[in-house]
């Protein structure tokens, strides 16, 4: 499991394990290139992880194909993070068929420190606990250990449980408002905010012609610097995150250091919206 969790948090984690890392390969508009992927696999190949939506750009990956292929050409253990995945659109982990999925309860009206590790049950029994504590062990002397069934050989030490109460209450909220009602609420402001950015000629939307959900990440001409804008819309109380959103390869590839974020989220409005556009030509009239 460590190396798991070591491996998909991306490039940049990867120590001590002796793990090497083939990257799929982007295009210019932020879409993998799954046509490289058979070059990509071998039979050493450990796991094939990808994230569902991209965090930087909110473009929605192919996971069907990609578990599809990787299925073919590998025995891999397939991981998917669907941590911007799950607040914005139904899943069916089963009909995916990937090994793992993994998602945060914080992206989804749930409080931090709280997440959801989906794994098969065949290969969750078959992995040793990554980590020790309290309540993960059926039986213990100092000849031998073993450990409890599932889940609690991964649940070691006292649990959450005020915040996993309160992912439960997420989960009914999300369900009770309809996750498609969702969907269609955030599309609905995604479009409406990338069509006013657009109309400024200075904004650069990147991945602006890929299938994306929840997020619209820009830049200003003649702005170099994403935390100034963000500092500037914060003072009119517009919340956006700004610089590498933890994917500096992604940021290299478009030659930038960071880019402004803009999320969507079911509370959201189209009068917000208008407001950070609002904020958004302030900032180029102070900053450009
Ligand atoms: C936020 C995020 C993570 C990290 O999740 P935390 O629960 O905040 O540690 C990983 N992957 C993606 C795609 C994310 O958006």
């Amino acid at each position: 499991m460590s190396t798991i969790r070591t491996l998909f948090h991306g490039s940049c984690c990867v120590r001590g394990q002796g793990a090497k890392l083939r990257v799929i390969p982007m295009d210019e508009n932020g879409v993998l290139q799954i046509g490289e992927l058979d070059t990509l696999f071998n039979e050493r190949t450990k796991v094939v992880s990808v994230n569902h939506v991209s965090n930087a750009l909110g473009v929605v990956n192919p996971v069907e194909e990609i578990i599809a292929k990787a299925r073919k050409n590998t025995s891999a253990y397939i991981v998917i993070d669907g941590a911007q995945a799950a607040p914005h659109f139904t899943l069916d982990v089963q009909k995916l068929d990937c090994d793992f999925y993994v998602f945060s309860g914080h992206k989804m009206y749930a409080p931090m420190g709280t997440g959801i590790l989906y794994g098969k049950q065949q290969i969750l029994e078959s992995l040793p606990p990554f980590h020790g504590g309290g309540e993960m062990i059926a039986t213990c002397s100092f000849e031998r250990t073993t450990y409890a069934g599932l889940p609690f050989k991964y649940e070691a030490g006292t649990p959450n449980v005020g915040g996993n109460i309160a992912l439960g209450a997420a989960i009914d909220f999300i369900e009770q408002v309809g996750q498609e009602n969702i969907q269609q609420h955030e599309n609905a402001l995604l479009e409406y905010a990338q069509r006013k950015l657009l109309e400024l000629d200075y904004i650069k939307v990147y991945a602006e012609k890929a299938v994306r959900t929840g997020v619209v990440s820009f830049n200003l001409e003649g702005v170099g610097i994403s935390s100034d804008v963000g500092m500037i819309l914060d003072k009119m109380g517009v919340a956006v995150r700004t610089g590498h959103h933890c994917t500096q390869p992604i940021m290299s590839f478009f030659n930038i250091a960071g880019t402004v974020r803009a999320s969507f989220a079911v509370y959201n409005t189209f009068e917000e919206i208008d407001l950070l556009v609002e904020g958004v030509k302030k900032a180029h009239r102070m900053l450009a």
